[in-house]
């Protein structure tokens, strides 16, 4: 699953490659009608959590989310054809991105646009993200931590590898209710910091002397200490915690 540090990875790409240029947009699947964007310049590419943003000049916002399996495909050679199943292609002279099986991808009216950024929380890869305001979130959110930060209003870009990573890496119990705002501050600190690294090697990265290893998530044992990582599920989705490194905290 695509989480926030691969669609930065994506944006930050994808604005060099392509802002400034006026696109040929074709859905060689036929399930998206590029008509409001012929012959407009691509502004930006802006990623936002987990939601990818394309601006153009005097056309509404293009909004693409890729879901659990959606991607986009590099070619450098725009001739190449594209593969069956495309909903999206993005191509200039000289490159070309193919978009695969996204759970979203429209245009979006100015009100859409509002709508969608008031539904995020502050996003940890983003200049423009307030950590007060993160430490706030996570400070009022209901419920255990495990849960709170997957809730993308909460914090947005945190998916389920980081969760587990992230809350390892602060040594927090996934189930942790009314974290204080000390412990939120480190765990935003924590996500700003590797989703930058992840972004960066287009992977999740919990440690920079192991960039290919993880500390709990999908492992038998921690990294750390051995002990047996458990897992179950919370917020819908498998969490993985050391029992050693991450103890339950205590009832307040
Ligand atoms: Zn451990």
């Amino acid at each position: 699953m695509p989480e926030g540090h691969l669609i930065h990875r994506y944006a930050r790409e994808q604005h060099a490659a392509l802002a400034g240029a006026v696109l040929t947009l074709t859905s060689p699947q036929g399930r998206f009608d590029p008509a409001p964007y012929v012959g407009r310049t691509l502004q930006a590419v802006e990623a936002y959590g987990k939601h990818l943003l394309y601006h153009f000049d005097d056309s509404p916002a293009l909004h693409v989310h890729l879901g659990m399996r959606g991607l986009w495909l590099r070619y450098d050679d725009p001739g190449v054809p594209p593969r069956k199943g495309v909903r999206l292609r993005l191509a200039t002279g000289v490159v070309a991105y193919d978009l695969i099986a996204p759970i979203r991808c429209e245009p979006l009216s100015g009100d859409g646009e509002r709508a969608l950024r008031a539904s995020l929380g502050p996003d940890p890869l983003r200049a423009d993200a307030d950590p007060d305001e993160a430490v706030r979130r996570l400070a009022a959110a209901g419920g255990p931590v495990g849960a709170a930060v997957l809730d993308q209003s909460v914090w947005a870009g945190i998916g389920n590898a980081w969760r587990a990573e992230l809350l390892f890496l602060a040594r927090l119990d996934p189930e942790a209710r009314r974290v204080g705002a000390q412990s939120a501050r480190r765990l935003w600190e924590l996500a700003a910091h590797y989703l930058a690294l992840g972004r960066d090697a287009g992977q999740v990265v919990s440690d920079p002397n192991a960039p290919d290893e993880r500390w709990v998530y999908k492992r038998a044992a921690c990294r750390r200490c051995g002990a047996p990582v458990r897992r179950w599920e919370l917020g819908s989705r498998t969490a993985y915690a050391c029992p050693v490194d991450q103890p339950a905290a205590r009832p307040a």
